[in-house]
């Protein structure tokens, strides 16, 4: 099989390089743009980037030279790590023209036609991608990851809303450093101390979910009916979101109920044989004092989420730990894996 040409927007950036390293041997997609900034268009990906995840950069990268994120690149799939910013009317751009763009970017997350997506969540949510290109009269189409501490609180809750339904919700987060990007929080500002606050956060993790676990009715999706408060904070890990979790269930059920729901949870893609989908989407431990960032984060490559101290909850009905990594599960991972689904359902061969 040829391999499909892929574009990374806003390559030398912290998802970027994410993006970079995770596609560098991919089976199915292979890199053929790196866009960013006019910093550093012209210049060799080598001098761009100054690499900061783990393992060195791939060396076949070193000598491409950083291109404009304009729609006239060879590619079929973009995968974008825009900031906010500017990532709208670009993304956009490259829809109109006919590229299929699978987007980390918050601002078309909440856009009835496009699809937000887990795909062990809500596969069937790709049918938007249809509307969206009618409505808009677009060759190509977006869809969107959810912020990183939704992509990982949903897959944990997935399991508990099919089975038990889930009413209330409380998450309280603790987010790693790579989260602000790069250079990210002033060190002077985070070391020996944690800042309560992440702009925007607490809004996308009360509101993504909704959307996550709702049901597509027609031309749109009906939000999942819950009431979610999130608290969100930085802490000086380097990589890996924990969150604090206490949730209020439909019924009753029992804590062995639970665990098992978690931890016989596989989704519905165990048969398409995508490369990036972790054969356990979600790992329960039973040690008291799991799951750690430091410990935990590369479950499953990055893309398993890690779940600990189940157990009663005398304010709601019971409460748990939750670890996932930032950058794969949470960023680039969660797009690769997107677009791995976008291919297995036919959607990527559409635009030939
Ligand atoms: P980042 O480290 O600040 O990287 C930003 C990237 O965008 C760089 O490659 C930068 O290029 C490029 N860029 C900046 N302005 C540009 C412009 N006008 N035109 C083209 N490229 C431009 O940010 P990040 O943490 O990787 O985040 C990228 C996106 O993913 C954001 O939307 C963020 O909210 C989202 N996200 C991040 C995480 C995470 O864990 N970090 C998780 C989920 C989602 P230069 O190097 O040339 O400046």
């Amino acid at each position: 099989m040829d391999k499909i040409k892929v574009g990374v927007l806003g390559a030398t950036g912290m998802v970027g390089q994410r993006f970079v390293q995770l596609l560098a041997d991919h089976p199915w997609f292979e890199i053929a743009a790196l866009t960013a900034s006019e910093r550093s268009v012209g210049m060799t990906y080598g001098n761009a980037c100054h690499w900061v995840v783990s393992d060195e950069m791939p060396a076949f990268v070193k000598e491409v030279v950083v291109q404009e994120s304009k729609p006239e690149l060879d590619c079929r799939l973009m995968f974008s790590a825009l900031p906010a910013k500017v990532a709208g009317p670009i993304e956009e751009e490259f829809a109109a023209a006919g590229y299929a763009v699978s987007s980390n970017a918050r601002n078309h997350r909440l856009d009835p036609d496009v699809p937000l997506l887990v795909p062990e969540v809500n596969p069937d949510h790709l049918a938007l991608i249809e509307i969206q290109r009618r409505r808009r009269g677009w060759k190509g189409f977006i869809v969107t990851n959810p912020n990183c501490c939704t992509a990982q609180l949903v897959l944990a809750l997935k399991p508990l809303w099919d089975r038990f339904g889930i009413t209330a919700l409380s998450v309280v987060t603790m987010q790693a450093l790579s989260g602000a990007g790069y250079p990210g929080v002033p060190s002077l500002d985070i070391l020996d101390n944690i800042i309560p606050y992440i702009a925007g956060e607490e809004g996308k993790l009360e509101r993504e979910p909704l959307k996550l676990l709702g049901r597509l009715e027609g031309e749109a999706v009906r939000e999942a009916e819950m009431i979610i408060s999130a608290q969100c904070h930085r802490v000086a890990t380097r990589e890996g979101h924990l969150e604090a979790i206490s949730v209020k269930l439909g019924q009753e059920a029992s804590r062995e109920d639970l665990v098992e729901a978690l931890q016989s949870f596989r989704g519905p893609l165990q048969d398409l044989g995508l490369p990036t989908a972790p054969e356990r989407p979600i790992v329960v431990r039973e040690e008291l004092d799991r799951p750690q960032p430091r410990l935990d984060r590369d479950e499953g490559k990055g893309m398993s989420v890690v779940v600990g101290r189940v157990r009663e909850c005398p304010v709601l009905d019971y409460k748990f730990i939750l670890l996932g990594h930032n950058t794969i599960r949470g960023a680039a991972g969660a797009a690769i894996l997107n677009a791995e689904l976008l291919h297995a359902e036919g959607y990527l061969e559409e635009l030939d």
